[in-house]
């Protein structure tokens, strides 16, 4: 079953062994997700852990143009993060790959597996930046425009890779 089309916004991010090469093979990945198009793609970006340990983040933010429902975006999602060998031993450890849905279009969406927009997605730069990289007037739902939430960034270590 499909729904109406979406701009979905997804972050990435891997701090586990060639991770730039991983967030570049997963973005490709989610074009093969079934009704599914990649749209656009941040630069990467290299950011130090927040609420985590281990090395540098590699983060980018990618947007697709999908008929999949959230559920089933966020199912593709995790399952990805399987394929890329995600082990969660607990929570915030060393991660392959860690994907988040951040938007789905304009939704807002909030059950027991599932929170759009991400709750933290204004409050860090490795979403917010790469995201207003690609799209530098998009509005969240709930909060008004994501460049407004800059400042609230500032002081947080990212740099653009390539
Ligand atoms: P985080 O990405 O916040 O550091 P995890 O990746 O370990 O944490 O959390 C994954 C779980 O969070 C998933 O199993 C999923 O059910 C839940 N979740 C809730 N909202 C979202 C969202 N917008 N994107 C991705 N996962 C979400
Ligand atoms: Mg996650």
């Amino acid at each position: 079953m499909s729904s109406a089309p979406v701009i979905a916004s997804i972050g990435l991010g891997a701090n586990l062994g060639d991770a730039q090469t991983t967030v570049q093979r997963a973005i490709v990945a989610l074009g093969s997700f079934p009704h599914t198009t990649v749209v656009a793609q941040s630069s990467l970006f290299r950011s130090a852990p927040i609420d985590a340990v281990g090395d540098d983040f590699v983060n980018a933010v990618a947007q697709l143009h999908t008929t999949l429902s959230a559920q089933q975006l966020l199912a593709e999602l995790l399952q990805l993060e399987q394929v890329f060998g995600r082990e969660r031993s607990h929570r915030n450890a060393p991660r392959t790959l860690d994907l988040d849905l951040l938007l789905f279009g304009q939704q807002e969406i909030d059950t027991a597996t599932l929170t759009v927009p991400h709750p933290r997605l204004t409050q860090r730069a490795f979403t917010l930046i790469p995201l207003l990289q690609i799209d530098p007037l998009i509005v969240i739902p709930g909060r008004g425009a994501a460049h407004a939430f800059v400042p609230d960034v500032a002081g947080q270590s990212i740099q653009k890779i390539i």
